[in-house]
């Protein structure tokens, strides 16, 4: 066994509804944890499984052609530069392999991010590269640029950033993509991007085709409540597309996947229903957390992130007796605070009402 795996320590999910209930004897939980969609699943996408599923001993169709072009189609960009993987995680994973030699190059991140950028980078034997973050928070697109050399393969930005809710703008990130050398693709996974306003000043998916070291990340986990399904994708450049397409393993996006999300790119009335109540509960969370004593981050995500007035880890543990999943940041490495997804109406209500019960008795 590698010696970086002796010591490797797993991604860590939050605790799903069933062990929280078994834990706490709780027959009902609110769980505001992972960042899931607040309406569940889309109607026409249940559907489109149901008509698959007769079709699962077929195996699907190798880099999901059908697909490819359908995302393409609704984001207006030409389908060459599209690779869909088992969910983003996947993307990344084929990002390093494709790009990263072991021992020799590196990457380069800030600190408190979303964990499988540094989790891979271990696996696949690469160094990793965290600068620390900007006052409050604030994503270090100088220092990211700062901390790159010769050997760096890839910098990776998440905006709509995971945990804060932060985002960079189109045109700060342009401007790091400028000053990057030649060999440096810059990153940016874009796996909130759905719930930032307006999209067009903060995505860079436009910019993909003519920057050439820009590639985004996107999900089907998020904002079209595909997580369970597992689906992501890249818009990469076309010379690196070409590459990723050649070393992915064959299938790894399944065929009910491929059904529900090109049902769910059809469904505006689910898109926008999601969008409309994420951002009405992004709100209420805004206003409310700080009435109830709470710092609370300005967020263009579907989850906002707080520091409560007592010790989080207590916060969460009482959410928890009272049936409400939280995410405790701690595997983040910021133990003072807490991200709660936007969920629907009455769980974001639930949430709020226990959060008042445990602060102000
Ligand atoms: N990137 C970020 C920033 C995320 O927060 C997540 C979900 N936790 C992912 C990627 C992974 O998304 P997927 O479900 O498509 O693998």
């Amino acid at each position: 066994v590698r010696p970086e795996i002796l010591d490797f320590k797993p991604y860590v999910p939050g605790l799903s509804e069933e062990e929280i209930k078994e834990r706490y004897g709780l027959k009902q939980v609110v769980k505001l944890a992972s960042n899931e969609n607040p309406l569940g699943a889309s109607p026409l996408a249940r559907e489109a499984v149901a008509r698959a599923a007769g079709r699962m001993f077929r195996y699907p169709q190798n880099h999901s052609p059908r697909l490819a072009a359908a995302i393409a189609k609704a984001m207006g960009i030409a389908e060459a530069h599209i690779v869909a993987g088992n969910g983003s995680d996947e993307v990344i994973d084929l990002l390093f392999r494709v790009l990263a030699q072991p021992g020799k190059d590196n990457v380069v991140c800030y600190e408190h991010c979303f964990s499988m950028y540094g989790l891979t980078a271990r696996l696949c034997g690469v160094e990793y590269r965290e600068v620390p973050r900007g006052e409050d928070y604030r994503l270090p697109l100088e220092s990211l640029a700062e901390a790159v050399d010769a050997n760096t393969k890839m910098v990776f930005v998440t905006s709509p950033d995971n945990p804060t809710g932060l985002a960079a703008k189109a045109e700060e990130l342009q401007v790091l993509s400028g000053v990057l050398p030649e060999g440096a693709l810059l990153v940016v996974d874009e796996a909130y991007m759905d719930f930032s306003w307006p999209p067009e000043e903060y995505s860079m998916l436009a910019f993909v085709p003519e920057l050439k070291n820009v590639a985004v990340l996107r999900t089907f986990s998020k904002a079209y409540g595909l997580a369970g399904l597992r689906l992501g994708y890249g818009a990469l450049p076309l010379w690196l597309a070409e590459h990723v397409r050649r070393a992915r393993p064959p299938f790894t996006v399944n065929l009910l996947a491929e059904e529900a999300a090109l049902a769910v790119l059809e469904d505006d009335a689910f898109y926008s229903e999601t969008l409309s109540v994420v951002f009405k509960g992004r709100e209420l969370f805004l206003k409310r957390l700080p009435e109830l004593g709470c710092q609370a981050w300005p967020s263009q995500a579907n989850f906002v992130m707080f520091r409560p007035p007592y010790p989080a880890d207590q916060v969460c543990e009482e959410l928890l007796k009272r049936g409400v999943i939280v995410r405790h940041l701690k595997s983040f490495g910021l133990p003072e605070n807490i991200r709660v997804s936007v969920g629907a109406q009455a769980e974001n209500e639930a949430f709020l009402k226990a959060l008042e019960e445990i602060l102000h008795g």
